[in-house]
């Protein structure tokens, strides 16, 4: 770890072009903006720096994620904003999912995700053509997944063949002095069972959309339209990994998920750079 050097931000948003920041534990936790965050915000707005959020969730919309990040003092365009819910539409498309049946677990915003992604979002207790699993919050968790894993058993028991999608792969998120599980940590858990009772099928796992894998990366590239970009995230298996994926640079901002102390090893996700805290 010795030899990964350390940079301020204002050090990292003069070398790049644009910063990819990832929201939980980089530039805000469950109570509101972390230290250093608010001024960042502020001073890549004043300078016109590009930047965009890239975020695993399908929990809430951009346009609600911008009014609750405006409630914590900064002012994120919603425009800026790149979520692996929006992953959901490409993703429906290639599988031949628009217009279909999708049992959403997730909150309120999740169905619009679906919605938005031209897939017709149907409660737990109904029958469905695929499942995503996008938050594991907005529903009562073990009596819906036990119904989820009743269902999904008795389909391909009958030889039926059902696309699992998980929008967000994290397994915990930073909560409270803790952590939380997540909806991926759901879907490790589903897909255990599945795997037992299935040995021998191959369709028995989740895709899975946001960050390491490259779709969020090829998005905000899009959006930059070119550039040196560099990736800012508390998390070595999803922020940093991506990053090292995709061939773009990284900083590993320090006490999020990875903590003060990171496990970092060879051959494993490395940064290009360390980051204290967004505070200067
Ligand atoms: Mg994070």
């Amino acid at each position: 770890m010795h030899d990964i050097p350390s940079l301020s931000v204002s050090d990292l948003a003069e070398r790049y072009d644009a910063l990819l920041l990832d929201a939980y534990g980089v530039l805000v936790s469950l109570d509101g903006a972390l230290p250093g965050a608010a001024a960042l915000i502020d001073r890549l707005n004043r300078q016109g720096k590009p930047y965009w959020l890239v975020s695993n969730t399908a929990a809430r919309l951009p346009e609600h994620a911008a009014a609750r990040y405006r409630g914590f003092g900064l002012d994120i365009p919603a425009e800026r904003i790149l979520t692996s819910g929006m992953l959901l539409g490409p993703c429906f498309m290639t599988s031949g999912l628009t217009g279909r049946r999708i049992l959403v677990l997730g909150p309120e915003d999740s169905l619009r995700y679906v919605e938005r992604a031209g897939g017709a979002p149907v409660p737990p207790g109904e029958d469905f053509d695929a499942l995503v699993l996008a938050d594991q919050a907005g529903f009562p968790c073990v009596e819906t997944l036990d119904q989820v894993i009743s269902s999904l058993i008795e389909q391909l028991d009958a030889g039926g063949t059902v696309p699992l999608i998980l929008p967000n792969p994290d397994l915990v998120y930073p909560k409270g002095r803790g952590y939380g599980i997540t909806a991926g940590a759901l879907a490790v858990m589903l897909e255990a069972i599945l795997a037992r009772r299935y040995p021998d099928r191959d369709d028995v796992a989740f895709v899975r959309l946001g960050k390491p894998h490259p779709a969020l990366f090829e998005a905000a590239a899009r959006a930059a339209g070119g550039g040196r970009l560099v990736m800012i995230g508390d998390q070595l298996e999803t922020d940093i990994l991506g990053a090292n994926a995709f061939g773009i640079d990284s900083a590993l901002v320090l006490g999020g998920v990875a903590g003060r102390r990171p496990r970092i090893v060879a051959g494993g996700p490395t940064p290009s750079y360390l980051l204290a805290s967004l505070a200067d």
